[in-house]
């Protein structure tokens, strides 16, 4: 948490946020992104159970200088805790979500290089017949990747990643792990059993 705020017996948990808050085209109002709203909403949760009283939480907008209040109460604890199945029902299922369609998101996304997300929509658009298999980040079977959300047929691919790297990105994605550099090579520990060994110049 980046800041509670305490009054009197009940504690808001304050969130800084570079960006600027969700714009309700209708009437002009400010909103949080969803995003936002659930990451506070899980900190009032964490609150709560530890015995505080939380009615608010605040995520402040740098960019617009901006305090927008997110009113912790039934509906709100109802969506964030639908949220939270839904995300565990997603990992148990070990179906892949599919990517985004022509999202602002990807361009900055780390994991672009895998998840190919205009490639993967493009080829299940363009060659239906074809199974077209994403890159899976754990063992998951290919009869469970989900089905694309709705694209354009005339959407670009945009190019998103040089045509060939030679490099490849070194994600490490369990808990535990650690990483020492011995010459110009990374070695990756599990307490200090070395489990792989990557070369620094073939890394990006
Ligand atoms: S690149 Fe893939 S994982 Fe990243 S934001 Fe886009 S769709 Fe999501």
């Amino acid at each position: 948490m980046d800041l509670v705020e305490a009054d009197e017996g009940a504690v808001i948990p304050v969130d800084y946020k570079h960006g600027a808050p969700r714009e309700n085209k209708a009437d002009g109002s400010v909103e949080l992104w969803d995003a936002d709203k659930i990451q506070l909403a899980v900190q009032a949760l964490v609150l709560c159970d530890n015995g505080y009283r939380c009615d608010e939480a605040v995520v402040y907008y740098v960019k617009t200088k901006q305090r927008v209040r997110l009113p912790i109460d039934e509906p709100t604890v109802a969506w964030t805790l639908d949220m939270l199945r839904q995300a565990r029902d997603t990992a148990v299922s070990k179906r892949i979500p599919p990517p985004l369609v022509d999202s602002p998101k990807c361009p900055r996304c780390s994991l672009v290089g895998i998840c190919l997300p205009d490639e993967t929509t493009a080829l299940r658009l363009h060659q239906p017949a074809t199974k077209v298999v994403q890159q899976a980040l754990f063992e998951v079977d290919d009869s469970l990747q989900a089905e694309p959300a709705a694209a354009a047929e005339d959407q670009d691919v945009r190019r998103l990643l040089p045509a060939r790297d030679d490099l490849r990105p070194l994600y490490l994605n369990s808990r535990g792990l650690n990483v020492g550099k011995s010459g110009f090579v990374l070695k990756v520990k599990e307490k200090d059993k070395v489990v792989q060994e990557v070369r620094i110049n073939e890394i990006s």
